[in-house]
């Protein structure tokens, strides 16, 4: 797809915040002295380096209590791929025995890619199904899962839809058979409360752009006493469990996003919920052939996926984006071909919806205001652009 138009209109509406988050002012303040004049390493001998040292064991407990977990079972990476990568690796590498992998068909490319890797790696790999609202059916999970299985991969929260799945019911399945369970919560951990102190989780992936930390900083949970070979293979930082020196203002930084999201949760679920209610139904009720994808209930209070037939999600994207408005399609930009979203496809919806899709991810930071801009904007350029298209003029027409 294009890049954005050349002219920056006069507001911005971040509706975007499934790609990512604008960084809260708060961590921003405790950030930068970081990158200025406290640029010591934590790894060194003296006095410099020990107090940015003992920042991050602070920001480690943070998060740790974000998660209801122990500061020792968090360890922080580059990202929230590198943690995926890291866990279903160490996994494989944990459980040589078994050559098996669960995964889902609608995995983000950082557990996806790296499960099609795996396979010509010659591991086998049983990517579930899910219906049409994006659910999972643990049947078929409970069957597909064996004792020759090394590990199970299974998102927490889909970033297209929001959708949310049993992990822990899975996460049960799979140590009933002996095999690791993992879990990506990028889009869940800041959103939803988490208490791994009481899970059947092995790993768990998250990553600071996410909940308002910079890009370029992500976390892996390693339950206690489960074994672990290093992705990142070079000094003791981390434990000895992720060599390479700390992205110590980034580290820092995430550590008070964690504490943020954990201190204003409930209040900030509540009103991020009704926000996103409210701005899906005004689109569902005004805009011509819009659907939503996925459940009403299951999914995380701050996505709304929907596909409006017969039209472009790009085209409605760049409409937006003149006025302002952030938002995302499912469909990835790949090398300039447009490939349909494999999560909507996965969840069958038709060819002439998948490519109408727009998703809409909200945060903190938005409010009323900018629902009601959205609300006005919207519906007259999906009104357009399907009179713009013979099928979607008809089916105007038609509905009259
Ligand atoms: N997993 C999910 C569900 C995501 O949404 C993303 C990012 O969009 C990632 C993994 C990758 O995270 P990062 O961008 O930190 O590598």
């Amino acid at each position: 797809m294009s890049a954005a138009p050349a002219m920056r209109p006069d507001r911005v509406v971040y509706f975007d915040n499934n790609a990512t988050t604008q960084v809260a002012p708060e961590v921003l303040q405790e950030l930068l002295p970081y990158l200025g004049e406290l640029y010591g390493n934590p790894s060194s001998m003296h006095f410099f380096g020990g107090q940015v040292g003992d920042r991050i064991e602070e920001a480690r407990a943070r998060l740790a209590g974000l998660l209801g977990a122990q500061p020792e079972e968090v360890i922080f990476s580059s990202c929230g791929t590198e943690s995926d990568n890291a866990a279903i690796r160490s996994a494989l590498d944990r459980n040589p025995g078994r050559r098996h992998i669960v995964t889902t068909r609608v995995e983000h490319p950082a557990v996806l890619s790296l499960c099609r890797r795996l396979e010509e790696e010659r591991f086998r790999v049983t990517y579930l199904p899910v219906d049409a609202d994006g659910l999972l059916d643990l049947n078929q999970a409970d069957e597909a899962i064996t004792d020759e299985t090394a590990v199970v991969s299974v998102m927490w929260a889909n970033n297209e839809t929001g959708v949310l799945f049993p992990v822990e019911e899975i996460a049960l399945m799979a140590k009933q058979r002996g095999a690791f369970f993992h879990t990506d919560a990028v889009q869940v951990i800041g959103k939803l409360p988490c208490n791994l102190a009481r899970s059947a989780v092995d790993f768990l992936a998250l990553s600071g752009h996410k909940l308002h930390a910079p890009k370029g900083v992500g976390a892996l949970y390693i339950r206690r006493g489960t074994p672990f070979t290093p992705f990142m293979i070079g000094g003791h930082q981390e434990y000895g469990l992720r060599g390479g020196t700390e992205n110590v203002a980034s580290i820092i930084a995430l550590g008070k996003a964690a504490e943020l999201a954990a201190t204003n949760m409930a209040e900030e679920q509540t009103r991020v919920r009704a926000l996103r209610d409210r701005l899906e139904a005004g689109i569902l009720r005004t805009a011509p052939g819009a659907v939503r994808n996925g459940p009403v209930q299951e999914r995380l209070p701050n996505t709304s996926s929907i596909s409006f037939e017969y039209i472009e999600g790009e085209a409605i994207l760049l409409h937006l984006s003149d006025l302002g408005v952030c938002a995302s399609s499912g469909s990835a930009c790949t090398s300039g071909s447009l490939e349909p979203s494999h999560v909507l496809r996965a969840m069958g919806v038709p060819y002439t919806r998948v490519h109408g899709s727009l998703r809409l991810s909200l945060s903190r930071y938005n409010t009323d205001d900018e629902v009601d801009y959205v609300l006005e904007q919207l519906p007259p350029i999906v009104r357009r652009l399907r009179e713009l298209s013979p099928v979607g003029r008809e089916e105007l027409a038609g509905h009259a």
